[in-house]
């Protein structure tokens, strides 16, 4: 196959993660392809977005027109047939977010490729893509052997892959200033709305102190936030915490939460059911603290405390102001 041609996703004048994380994701393939890794990004003012990619792609196709401001897949459309085709790519790659989910499919339409979504890994085998996914809500991992293809459009799910670090490649850019774009006709960008709760991001969090049912109610909370304080963590949940208002819905992980990858993610009172695990299993260090010892998590846990987590909260925090 060719190359691998990343899609840059940016929100608000500022690249998204997820994108550094299919930049993760290519540069893992580049050596099975043995061609480079190009991105694209899409903007007003690309330049003003490349740093983060510095050194992470082989590639840079900068594309520049006022239209491309935010996101809108009948502006972004034609434009990346274009960057399609001058780079030949056999794989081109986004993350699993809204701005994925409305484009790759649109994408792989447009130009009758073969489509694979939510990918947790990507390999190739005998010149086919074989992809990775979770289904059933996480409970199913399936492994795909796609027919083999000259292109495919894949889409990267949140936290499975890891942003590369920032010397990896050296990169050449390509600066393109977009003179004729047509105006989109069915759709224009009106504004960005926040969602309410967006209070914090729990997936930049390096630590995450969770919070499960066990925690008993909203009144011991705080417990686990002056823990997630000493320690310089956010404080993230279960699903059943979210779903009462113990904590906002934004610190949900989890299948219908969000997927996580801290460098450390510590369970309390979380039982590990596998919505939850499917959101969290991929972090660096896990620890579980659960009063019952068959409870799923530790299936999943690097350390585990069979403990109640209010006997262990106060001897961590002692610990930690000592
Ligand atoms: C479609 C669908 C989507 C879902 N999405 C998600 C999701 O995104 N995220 C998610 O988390 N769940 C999700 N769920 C729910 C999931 O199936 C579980 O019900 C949920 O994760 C359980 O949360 P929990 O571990 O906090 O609670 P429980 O399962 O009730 O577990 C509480 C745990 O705390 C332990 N415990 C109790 N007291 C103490 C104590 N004092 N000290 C130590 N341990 C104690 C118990 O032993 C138990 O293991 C989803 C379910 C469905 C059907």
């Amino acid at each position: 196959m060719s190359g691998v041609l990343v899609i840059a996703e940016h929100r608000q004048g500022e690249l998204r993660e997820a994108t550094l994380e299919a930049l993760g994701a290519a540069l893992e393939l580049a050596p099975q392809t043995g061609r480079q890794v190009v991105t694209a990004v899409l903007a007003d003012d690309p330049q003003a977005l490349a740093g983060p990619l510095m050194g992470r792609t082989h590639g840079l196709r900068l594309m520049a027109h006022p239209d491309l401001t935010a996101f809108n897949p009948e502006m972004y459309l034609p434009v990346l047939e274009d960057a399609i085709a001058a780079a030949e790519p056999g794989l081109i790659l986004m993350p699993h977010s809204s701005q994925g989910m409305d484009l790759a499919p649109a994408l792989a339409g447009r130009l009758g490729l073969p489509l694979v979504t939510d990918c947790i890994g990507l390999t190739y085998q005998d010149g086919a893509l074989t992809a990775q996914r979770q289904v059933y809500g996480g409970k199913v991992s399936e492994t795909l052997v796609l027919k083999p293809a000259s292109m495919y459009v894949c889409t990267l799910q949140g936290g499975a892959f890891e942003a590369p670090e920032t010397s990896a490649v050296d990169t050449a850019g390509e600066e393109i200033t977009l003179t004729e774009l047509s105006p989109a006709h069915a759709r224009r960008f009106v504004e960005y709305v926040a969602g309410a709760l967006e209070d914090v991001d729990i997936a930049a969090a390096d630590i995450l102190v969770s919070v499960g049912r066990g925690i008993g109610g909203p009144e011991n909370v705080p417990l686990a936030e002056e823990l997630a304080d000493a320690l310089g963590a956010t404080v993230s949940c279960s699903r059943p915490v979210a779903d009462v208002g113990w904590l906002p819905k934004s610190r949900q992980v989890g299948t219908s939460g969000k997927t996580v990858r801290p460098k450390v993610y510590l369970a309390l009172g979380i039982s590990g059911a596998f919505q939850h695990q499917a959101g969290m299993k991929n972090s660096g260090t896990i620890i579980a603290v659960n009063k019952d010892p068959r409870a799923p998590i530790f299936a999943v846990a690097h350390y585990g405390l069979v403990a109640d987590l209010f006997e262990v909260l106060p001897k961590l925090k002692d610990k930690l102001a000592g």
